[in-house]
């Protein structure tokens, strides 16, 4: 019966592998993340944070969608020479958080850095990024390098942040999720009304992304083990 013995073997060994398989994806072809990170993508999509009726924060007379969208689109300059670049806004106008995932999943060999302002204490400054995925992680990383060396102070931030997102969890490619500073700390939003430091900003999250897709994981040590959760829905803290 050897036949019959390895068609059981095989079934056991099918068996073993799916009880092994996490909820909500994973295992070989997944597109959950938990894969390694990204060299060599060529797009990149650049999605500037809420937009039309959403502002984000709003406060000391600056508005996070409007800083959002200009760090954006000086990205876009950074990086044009290097990647095809994707822009999820380009203007004034809302795009629902679910609309931007589908975007996200129409590109491949691509990555995603979702571009926003912070708001809390008033003695908080600083950048933060946000990942979730095993394969955004190093991106993550370097872009949080680069943004804490551009800043000339930080204070009571968190830094580099696992958060399950809908930018950081649900879409198909890597993905990142950046708050580039305070607008609530009073010595941060003057320098964030100035067009230099938001340019500084632009090209150190283009330094992160280049580094990444020049060297992938290589330097960034053991990767974060991939957490299996569902996707990340409205109502979600932040989501
Ligand atoms: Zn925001």
């Amino acid at each position: 019966m050897p036949l019959f013995r390895t068609y059981l073997l095989g079934g056991l060994v099918i068996l073993l592998a799916s009880c092994q398989a996490p909820i909500g994806g994973g295992g070989r072809g997944s597109t959950y993340g938990d894969k390694p990170g990204p060299q060599g993508f060529t797009t990149v999509i650049v999605d500037a944070g809420h937009g039309g009726k959403d502002s984000g924060a709003h406060t000391r007379g600056l508005m996070e969608k409007q800083l959002a969208l200009d760090i954006a689109r000086r990205l876009k300059s950074e990086l044009r020479l290097g990647f095809k670049v994707v822009m999820m806004r380009d203007s004034d106008h809302f795009v629902e958080l679910d609309d931007r995932v589908r975007t996200a999943n129409r590109q491949s060999n691509a990555v995603l850095v979702s571009i926003h302002l912070n708001y809390g204490s008033r003695r908080r400054a600083g950048p933060e990024t946000y990942y979730w995925r095993t394969d955004s992680y190093s991106l993550a990383r370097r872009v949080q390098q680069q943004l804490s060396a551009a800043a000339p102070y930080e204070s009571g931030n968190a830094g580099l942040v696992r958060r399950r997102l809908r930018l950081t969890r649900n879409p198909t490619i890597p993905c990142i999720l950046v708050e580039c500073g305070y607008l609530t700390n009073a010595s941060e939003a003057a320098l964030l009304t100035k067009t230099s430091y938001r340019e500084r900003l632009a090209e150190a999250i283009a330094r992160g992304i280049r580094a990444q897709a020049a060297n992938g994981d290589a330097g960034m040590g053991p990767l974060p083990r991939p957490i299996y959760a569902p996707p990340s829905r409205a109502g979600d803290a932040r989501g």
